[in-house]
């Protein structure tokens, strides 16, 4: 939206008092990032100005479209996930036009990768950046209201990806992250078998400058053969995998409607690490699951002794009306759910600090991205942006650059080392 908003000529501000039009890409998956995006729309519409618009886009509003409307006074503008691309055609209606009732503009159909006005489609921070592979999931997750507010899986088509990487390749980037609800359904809706190998291979050969390729939002049950070969004999490709499992006991998965062959998983991590022995694993999991016993907890706490991830994400159950879990309430209590929470955080604690100290004394590139304080951060192969740990070295180390660091400490999330000087 910034990208067809600036090429009509139109500047941002992170100033809200400066803007002419304020635009607020909500997020609406569960409830305390629903209630972090009313909070927000209701602050800037409080503080609006004469002759200002505020719009609503993104997940919230294709949702609860009218309810936005009805719980922000002041709102302009309604716009959905599903054709964010038209945000510069409702600023202008807006502008023009008289609209003493906020203006709505929620179509159904996803045209993801057909009408995308030529916009990179790429966030990018640094010299990395995060490439979207396709929209929409069709997965059964009872729990998730992400197919609802998105609707099925729609792919890119593979060559206007395979440009955009281009792009990205000729702008210097050293990172491409390759994200979708469920990556490992890429090209399905198009007919593809093994369409994320597919995409990696033709990726690879296409961009031999990008140093990382990362995959992030792995199904269970999907990363097949195929993928693990192309991931583990091409150097570009990280051996690092994101792949939320959710859960580990076969009866709450069952309830969950997701995977529940915990074999599988067992197998293909094992097949995996035997392919790449520096695989880094992160995963997610839901604690409170309607109907989650402390004997199904405590299997999930036994997998994640046994299995020994890298990094764990952690989320109470969010009760989603409208999801299939709907039927199920919200039986656990919170303080039950903190409780689990707690526990889960605390054994992960453990394993990721020793996970982090087996790297003591070994060299590893570093991408760096940040300063402060006299001490330089950045991100190893082990570390996606934002959600995973840092390196941290004194000194300025020259950001957007890749360079070799030898680990000296370890902590629970994050390593500090020295930066490898050539003699
Ligand atoms: S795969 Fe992910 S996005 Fe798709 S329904 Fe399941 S949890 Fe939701």
């Amino acid at each position: 939206m910034a990208q067809i908003l600036a090429t009509a000529g139109y500047q941002s501000t992170d100033q809200p008092s400066k803007a002419r039009v304020l635009i607020v890409n909500t997020c609406g998956f569960i409830g305390p990032a629903k209630e972090e995006s009313f909070g927000v729309l209701q602050e800037l519409a409080a503080n609006k100005q004469a002759g200002q618009i505020l719009i609503a886009a993104g997940c919230l509003t294709q949702r609860y479209g009218a309810e936005v409307a009805h719980r922000v006074h002041g709102i302009d503008g309604i716009l959905g996930t599903r054709r964010w691309m038209d945000i510069l055609d409702v600023v202008e209606a807006l502008r023009h036009g008289q609209h003493p009732e906020p203006l709505y503009h929620l179509p159904d159909v996803a045209t993801v990768g057909k009408d995308e006005r030529g916009v990179l489609r790429a966030g990018i921070q640094g010299n990395s950046a995060f490439v979207k592979i396709a929209d929409g999931c069709r997965r059964p997750c009872a729990f998730c209201a992400i197919p609802l507010i998105k609707g099925t899986t729609v792919s890119r088509p593979l060559k206007v990806i395979i440009d955009e990487a281009r792009q990205l390749g000729d702008m210097g980037m050293h990172e491409i992250n390759l994200i979708a609800q469920d990556t490992t359904d890429y090209g399905y809706d198009l007919g593809m078998k093994d369409g994320l190998a597919r995409l990696l291979d033709q990726m690879t050969k296409a961009v031999p400058e990008i140093d990382w390729i990362r995959i992030m939002y792995a199904y269970p049950g999907y990363v097949t053969d195929r993928l693990i070969d192309v991931i583990a004999s091409n150097p570009q490709i990280l051996p690092y995998l994101d792949m939320p499992l959710q859960h580990a006991h076969p009866d709450t998965l069952r309830r969950m409607k997701r995977p529940a062959n915990v074999d599988w998983v067992h197998r293909t991590l094992e097949k995996m690490r035997t392919a790449m022995p520096d695989l880094a694993l992160r995963t997610t999991f839901i604690v409170g699951y309607p109907g989650e016993t402390e004997g199904e907890f405590q299997a999930l706490l036994d997998f994640v002794k046994e299995i020994r991830f890298d990094r764990v994400g952690t989320f109470l159950f969010s009760f989603e009306p409208g999801t299939a879990s709907q039927p199920l309430g919200d039986p656990v209590p919170h303080e039950v759910k903190e409780e689990r929470y707690d526990r889960l955080m605390a054994l992960q604690q453990e394993i990721s600090l020793e996970r982090n100290q087996s790297f003591m004394g070994k060299t590893l590139d570093v991408l760096f991205e940040g300063q402060g304080d006299g001490l330089s951060m950045g991100r190893s192969y082990r570390d996606a942006p934002e959600i995973d740990g840092l390196v941290i070295v004194e000194g300025n180390a020259p950001l957007g650059e890749l360079l070799p660091v030898r680990i000296t400490g370890a902590m629970a999330y994050d390593l500090s080392g020295v930066m490898v000087t050539n003699m």
